[in-house]
């Protein structure tokens, strides 16, 4: 069973007009390219706390220097973190990507995520967090942005931060905040739809719910976001505007 399922309540309004009004601001996501889960799984593990931009140059810079997945694997660990040299803790990063690479094919006997397909979601998420800087975060990239296309939601730090501020989830880690949002979220709601949610409350953590500055008085969910009250009403000349 699903853990959104577990315990069915009704969706949170707050939820869809949340999801409804950031569509009308910022316009429907673009389409992903959807990736096979080795390589979401790689870009996932080394996208933490790196702007996007930045994560697929380094995707490209991978496949420019070692070709094949495997090659990559085989490297050494120095060379490696020689070419992560444009994200956040390259030197962490080397050593899980070598690690888990090397376990990937030491359990699957090949370098590939494709026999995922075949197992429930739950079960591919507990597999895929027994790996080195694997988190809830990474395992629903996984699930919900690759070919596997399951419904899980990737919440990374832009999620955590707008969610809490806007009063949706107490303060938790990914893996709490992730289970408490999906037994809000319509069970409607497909992979694809999932994402696109999460494309929209990421971007708007990127442009106006931003970590230093929230741009509170230009938000269209100001007036149903208990901390874009607070900060208008303490500063009324001081928040971003
Ligand atoms: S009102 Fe302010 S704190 Fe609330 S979601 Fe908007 S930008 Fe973030």
């Amino acid at each position: 069973m699903e853990p959104e399922t577990l315990f069915p309540v009704p969706p949170d309004p707050r939820i869809i007009e949340i999801d409804r009004r950031l569509l009308a601001h910022y316009g429907q996501p673009p389409p992903r390219d959807v990736w096979n889960p080795l390589d979401q799984f790689i870009y996932s593990l080394l996208s933490s706390r790196t702007k996007t931009e930045q994560s697929h140059q380094v995707m490209r810079d991978l496949r420019a220097r070692f070709g094949t997945w495997e090659n990559l694997r085989d490297a050494a660990v120095a060379e490696i973190e020689q070419t992560l040299q444009i994200i956040t803790f390259p030197e962490v990063k080397a050593l899980w990507l070598k690690k888990d690479l090397m376990e990937i094919t030491a359990r699957c006997g090949e370098l590939s995520l494709e026999f995922l397909a075949k197992y429930r979601t739950n079960k591919i998420r507990s597999w895929l967090e027994q790996f080195e800087g694997v988190g809830a975060k990474t395992s629903a990239a996984v699930v919900n942005f690759s070919t596997l296309r399951r419904r899980a939601l990737c919440v990374d730090s832009h999620h955590l931060r707008v969610t809490q501020r806007l009063g949706l989830t107490p303060r938790a880690d990914a893996a709490i905040t992730e289970e408490r949002l999906m037994r809000k979220i319509p069970a409607d709601w497909d992979a694809i739809k999932l994402d696109d949610h999460h494309s929209l409350i990421k971007k708007h953590g990127q442009e106006l719910c931003t970590f230093a500055e929230p741009h509170c008085r230009r938000c269209p969910l100001l007036d149903m976001c208990p901390e874009g009250q607070k900060q208008t009403k303490a500063n009324p000349s001081d928040i971003a505007s």
